[in-house]
């Protein structure tokens, strides 16, 4: 990192200050016509906050010599993945569907009532990441086949996740958007065997995960071949289970807006709540988003998994006219 001193003389001190953040001044630079000097540094901890570092006296400016994430930097911000048909930009893009793929009839018909109401994307999990082993897991390329089938019955593309670097191949070849979800975000065999299918990803971030590791993880994506990926905010881990995750919607601006990244945000996943996903759906566009992924069922009380929180489809078409109202900052 490069710290700029106010006044030559202050470089010492201030050497010695980072030290106890453990922080460690390799050369210091003077001159090219500026007053003060340029400590040229390197961080060995944690403890090493900009902030933290830009309140030591003397400090002027602290930044990061090399963005750690070269690949994702120089990443388009818009992706066509069909003629006329984009990602991120200007485009915003519903996502919907069941949480699993569960009958060839299931998707057909879920998919029929989707594209009627105008949505192009189709979501359902064949490979199901279930916290217990014990829970219904999915019923894997078989569920596959029936996605890709109701999607071009229907003229939709599909997102769905690849949950083992086994099954990649299969998965990319049914997806546009292949998911890497939240419970994997942070497996980088399979992040990098779903970069080499060269699909574009939708990254779900992880329970735990700070921004600098989510968007690490991107770029393992990018620099594994990966041509695009959208990061979609779920909800992480929070203190008190009103809500089944905690949907950090700040972070979703600070994508968004601040970083220019394309970033969706998952409504029904970050509340677990039929009841609370039109108010998040609407606070996430509002917020940036470029995207939102609703799931949906037309008999949650029936549904293999995640019933609590789908949308029946005459629910997701009021919330759709809904979210026609909420401008998103790019529309303002
Ligand atoms: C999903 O979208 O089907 C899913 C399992 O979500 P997450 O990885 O965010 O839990
Ligand atoms: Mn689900």
């Amino acid at each position: 990192m490069l710290i700029r001193v106010e006044r030559t003389e202050d470089a010492e001190r201030v050497r010695r200050t980072l030290a106890t953040f453990g922080v460690w001044v390799d050369r210091v630079e003077r001159g090219a016509g500026r007053p003060g000097a340029t400590l040229v540094a390197s961080s060995h901890s944690d403890l090493a906050r900009a902030t933290d570092l830009l309140a030591i006296p003397g400090v002027v400016d602290v930044t990061d010599a090399v963005s750690p994430h070269p690949s994702l930097d120089a990443a388009p911000r818009t992706f066509e993945v069909r003629e006329g048909w984009s990602l991120g930009g200007r485009e915003r893009t519903i996502v919907a569907g069941p949480c699993a793929v569960e009958s060839e009839e299931q998707i057909d018909r879920l998919a029929a009532r989707l594209s009627a109401m105008g949505i192009r994307w189709l979501r359902g999990g064949a490979f199901k990441p279930r916290t217990s082993p014990h829970a219904f897991q999915g019923h894997g390329a078989s569920a596959l086949g029936w996605l890709r089938d109701a999607a071009r019955r229907h003229g939709m593309a599909v997102v769905t996740e690849a949950l083992s670097e086994t099954h990649v191949d299969d998965v990319a070849d049914v997806a546009d958007l292949v998911q890497v979800g939240s419970r994997n975000m942070s497996n980088f065999a399979l992040l990098r065997a779903v970069g080499r299918t060269k699909r574009p990803a939708l990254l779900k971030r992880a329970a735990a995960a700070t921004v600098d590791e989510w968007l690490l993880a991107a770029e393992h994506l990018h620099t594994s071949g990966c041509p695009f990926v959208v990061f979609c905010e779920r909800g992480v881990r929070g203190f008190d289970g009103g809500t089944r995750n905690l949907l950090d919607l700040g972070t979703v601006a600070l994508l968004a807006r601040v970083h220019g990244l394309p970033t969706f945000v998952d409504p029904s996943h970050g509340t677990g709540r039929r009841e609370l996903v039109r108010p998040m759906a609407r606070a996430g566009l509002a917020a940036g988003a470029h995207g939102l992924v609703v799931e949906v069922h037309d008999a949650p009380e029936a549904a293999s998994s995640d019933g609590p929180q789908a949308l029946r489809p005459a629910e997701l078409e009021g919330v759709l006219r809904d979210l026609a109202r909420v401008d998103g900052w790019r529309e303002t």
